[in-house]
């Protein structure tokens, strides 16, 4: 099969012309995103000043234009609000951020990041102004969920500007370390790195600032809920037991350091068949929001197991920001909804009573 390149996938895009000769799509800053995985490619176009329904007509040409270049099976062409970055140096670190809430879980593959990334986007739907901070450092996850590629830029003296993705700002190790350099930390350095990008970030201003936690509750994690300002914490878990024991761990740990929980997300909760419609409940039903209540703390919603949530993460093109409108996005907007909700009430507070696990164990 022959490979694709950059140019080809520019070429063709340079092909389409405007009424006026121009070639719209190949101009400074109108494309975005661009992946190359095997036969697929994915772009976006940056959507600034056009009618939307011009976008819309470029966004059919570009997938046409793209899709004839041989070797191509699939031509995947987005449209995205790309926001300039303010870059005042008082907006470094998270002095102007409103509310800083980690997204936990108490073992990784719960679809913590991928849940982290899509509320992310389904909070900046409602208008507001959006970050993420992936704080996984062990398995930065956000590059490949938001399609970000390239380095981020330096702003002054050990000052970065953050990445931004369809309209969020992102910052992670992933964009600072080669991705296929192992990441080898060792206690304090973790938890040392993570306070770096919490703090000589050019966050801006923001309403919320999502920091995708490493899963589990070792010390960089415990280091993290102390240090970090968080306003609360969400867990994500699956629907299994065991993965609800996690959970429950993941709960104690915030309870420990006093960082109120948000609330509980259950992912996966439930198989929708793609040939079907089906609906099937391979882990059981209802766990998470039993355990919310055990641990008296908010159910936030369920989301749904469903391919096209793997598969528009695999390819950096997150569904809630691809597919703003369809079942799964709703299914994030939802729990946004909650999330803001329990955010307004002010009522996060974890209930005095004990830690239902042993307290973790504090330096
Ligand atoms: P974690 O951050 O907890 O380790 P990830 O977000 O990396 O987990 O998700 C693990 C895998 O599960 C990924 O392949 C991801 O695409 C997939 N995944 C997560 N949530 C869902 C979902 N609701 N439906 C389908 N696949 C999902």
């Amino acid at each position: 099969m022959p490979t694709i390149s950059e140019t080809d996938v520019l070429s063709a895009l340079a092909r389409i012309r405007g009424d006026d000769g121009s070639a719209p799509l190949t101009e400074q800053g109108a494309i975005t995103g661009l992946r190359i995985e095997g036969g697929k490619v994915t772009l976006f176009l940056v959507a600034r000043g056009l009618q939307m329904s011009d976008y819309e007509q470029l966004r059919d040409l570009a997938e046409q234009a793209v899709g004839q270049i041989p070797g191509v099976e699939k031509a995947l062409v987005g449209i995205t609000a790309e926001k300039p970055v303010e870059t005042h140096p008082a907006e470094v670190g998270l002095d102007a951020v409103g509310a800083v809430i980690a997204v936990a879980s108490g073992k990784g593959g719960v679809g913590k990041s991928t849940t982290a990334c899509n509320l992310a986007l389904a909070l900046s739907a409602t208008g507001l102004r959006v970050g993420l901070l992936d704080a996984d450092i062990y398995g930065p996850s956000a590059p490949k969920l938001f399609g970000l590629s390239g380095r981020p830029q330096v702003l002054a003296d050990k000052v970065l500007a953050p990445m931004e993705a369809y309209g969020v700002r992102v910052m992670s190790m992933g964009v600072l370390v080669d991705p296929d350099q192992p990441l080898v930390w060792r206690g304090p350095m973790a938890s040392g790195a993570l306070k770096q990008m919490l703090t000589t970030v050019a966050w801006g201003e923001l309403d919320i600032l999502l920091v995708d936690m490493p899963p589990g509750t070792g010390d960089v994690q415990i280091t993290m809920a102390q240090d970090a300002p968080l306003k609360g914490a969400v867990i994500v878990s699956t629907p299994q037991d065991l993965a609800l024991i996690d959970a429950r761990k993941a709960v104690g740990m915030f309870r420990e350091v006093r960082v109120p929980i948000f609330g509980v997300i259950e992912n996966m909760a439930h198989f929708v068949c793609p040939d079907c419609g089906g609906r099937h409940e391979i882990f059981g039903a209802g766990g998470a929001r039993a355990e919310a209540e055990r641990l008296g703390a908010p159910f936030l919603g369920e989301i749904p197991l469903h391919m096209a949530i793997r598969a528009r993460s695999d390819a950096g093109a997150p569904i809630v920001a691809l597919e703003p409108d369809g079942p799964q996005a709703a299914a994030y907007k939802a729990v946004a909804a909650a999330l803001l909700r329990a955010l307004d009430a002010g009522r996060p507070i974890p209930s005095p009573r004990q830690p239902s696990v042993a307290p973790p164990r504090l330096k």
